[in-house]
């Protein structure tokens, strides 16, 4: 088919347009600007450090001063332009063929566990997801099923409320705005159990710290997350 298929849908880049050499494929200069975290790093979420940073095993200083209640933060990605338009892409362009490619960088990043892992999508409020269609962090969780990261279960947390959208607000006000927000549909299902919370972004933390804590009340062993781009500005120099 894929012959057939490049005539009439040549091949292009889905960050920029760009033709490229084979579909799905980003273009060279797309793929320079993806930043992918690398060590040292901190030894609680990963933030990383920089070749002039501490050595493996220490803590940054955002943890320090307020520790996480994840256990640990995988990103396929900085945030960065390209990041940013791909998962633009996955998630208003309908570009749904994006989804393993995302995934392949978050899994590259995901440290191996004994026990295999419940994979939980940061959940879309109903209404949300009725207007999309799809939840764009769910699909990246189907594709880490497919390649034996964990057991998928897309229902595992859900949205009791409708919450406006979190840009602008301070800490205190999205704390407020997602407050009994997020709720685990069963907790049996939950308890004594290792997860992975899948996100496509990641910016305040505000919204997966909610759903980390429904986990952990609900009894969950660890929780670590697991989304495409990460927004840390600070590390992006290191990064490239
Ligand atoms: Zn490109
Ligand atoms: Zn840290």
């Amino acid at each position: 088919m894929a012959p057939f298929v490049d005539l009439v849908y040549p091949p292009r880049c889905p960050a920029c347009g760009e033709g490229t050499g084979e579909q799905g494929g980003l273009c060279v200069t797309c793929w320079s600007d993806l930043a992918i975290p690398g060590n040292p790093s901190c030894a609680l979420c990963q933030r990383p450090f920089g070749d002039s940073g501490p050595a493996e095993g220490a803590i940054c200083a955002p943890c320090l001063g307020n520790p996480p209640v994840h256990d640990g933060i995988a990103a396929g990605t900085l945030y960065t332009d390209t990041s940013r338009k791909l998962v633009l892409a996955l998630k208003h362009g309908r570009r749904i063929a994006l989804a393993p490619l995302l995934a392949r960088l978050i899994a590259a990043r995901i440290v191996s566990c004994e026990e295999e892992r419940l994979l939980i999508p940061v959940p879309l409020h109903r209404w949300r997801l009725w207007h999309r269609g799809f939840n764009q962090a769910a699909l990246l969780a189907r594709e880490l099923e497919k390649s034996g990261h964990g057991l998928l279960t897309v229902d595992g947390l859900v949205r009791t409320k409708r919450t406006p959208s979190l840009g602008g607000m301070g800490a205190k006000a999205r704390a407020r705005a997602l407050a009994g927000a997020i709720a685990v549909r069963r907790p049996d299902a939950v308890k004594g159990r290792h997860i992975l919370l899948v996100d496509d972004i990641l910016t305040s933390g505000a919204t997966s710290t909610a759903c980390v804590k429904a986990l952990k009340r609900a009894g969950a062993k660890s929780v670590v997350i697991a989304c495409f781009a990460r927004v840390l500005d600070e590390a992006l120099d290191h990064a490239r």
